[in-house]
């Protein structure tokens, strides 16, 4: 039996009825947008640990900004996959991401907390102010009216995560009967650490063997796309 049967078999046993997705860029890598340690991560031969954060940006904005126009641009154009309608499918089951790209909400999941920001979203770093703004900058960087630097709304890394967003998906993490780890390298904590506090079945979808793949009950060695509806399947019919 392979693994995505015996998770599913699990699914059809235990019908759970609360279930908490938690994903990371690897669910968006077959849409198109590169994850940072796979291939098409590094962009003119920078790390993004070394341009996602608040140091790379007070020492060069410019570059900075240049790489996330990139990365706004692949995501403008690129289009929610299988597993995020999967997901989507799943009503009003809470979808915690690590990602920035706005992929679960255009899908059409309602309950999402983005756990690193929005790309799509720039903030002043005087005033903040959060707003939206898709289109590209004529400049770069762009500034802000006030005549300080706009940044993308997103959480560097070194930069604390917004303090409800972490209690939401904590008290979730606890009171989910299902964990669905999907697409994350389980090494960015704090959300790294939410795959250990989960009691209860929790079932990962990732190619490669990953920093949860040990604590979760079922390791699914598949492509997001690939496994994602199947299971949403099982976790829909359990209830019918
Ligand atoms: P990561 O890049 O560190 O790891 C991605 C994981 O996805 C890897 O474990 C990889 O094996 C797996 N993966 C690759 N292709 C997959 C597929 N088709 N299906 C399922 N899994 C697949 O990503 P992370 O752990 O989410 O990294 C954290 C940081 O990267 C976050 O801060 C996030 O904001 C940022 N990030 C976001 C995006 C996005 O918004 N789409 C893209 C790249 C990076």
């Amino acid at each position: 039996m392979s693994s995505l049967d015996e998770a599913i078999d699990a699914i059809r046993k235990t019908r759970p009825r609360s279930v908490l997705v938690l994903t990371g860029a690897g669910v968006s890598a077959d849409s198109g947008i590169p994850t940072f340690r796979g291939p098409g991560g590094l962009w003119r031969n920078f790390r993004p640990e070394d341009l996602a954060t608040p140091e790379a940006f007070r020492r060069d904005p410019r570059l900075v900004w240049e790489w996330y126009e990139w990365r706004r641009g692949l995501i403008r154009d690129a289009k929610p996959n299988a597993a995020h309608e999967a997901i989507a499918r799943l009503g009003d089951a809470l979808v915690a991401t690590q990602n920035v790209d706005g992929l679960h909400a255009r899908a059409g999941s309602s309950n999402v907390i983005e756990l690193h920001g929005n790309i799509v979203r720039v903030r002043c770093v005087r005033e903040g102010n959060p707003r939206l703004h898709e289109e590209p900058f004529d400049d770069l960087p762009p500034r802000c009216t006030c005549g300080e630097l706009l940044r993308p709304d997103v959480v560097w890394f070194g930069e604390a995560l917004p303090d409800d967003a972490v209690a939401r998906t904590v008290s979730m993490v606890a009171a989910a009967d299902l964990l669905l780890v999907i697409g994350t390298s389980g090494i960015v904590h704090p959300a790294a650490g939410f795959a250990t506090l989960h009691q209860g079945l929790s079932i990962e979808i990732n190619p490669e063997a990953s920093g949860v793949s040990a604590v979760c009950t079922y390791a699914v060695p598949l492509r997001a796309a690939e496994a994602t509806p199947p299971i949403v399947d099982a976790i829909l019919e359990a209830h019918r």
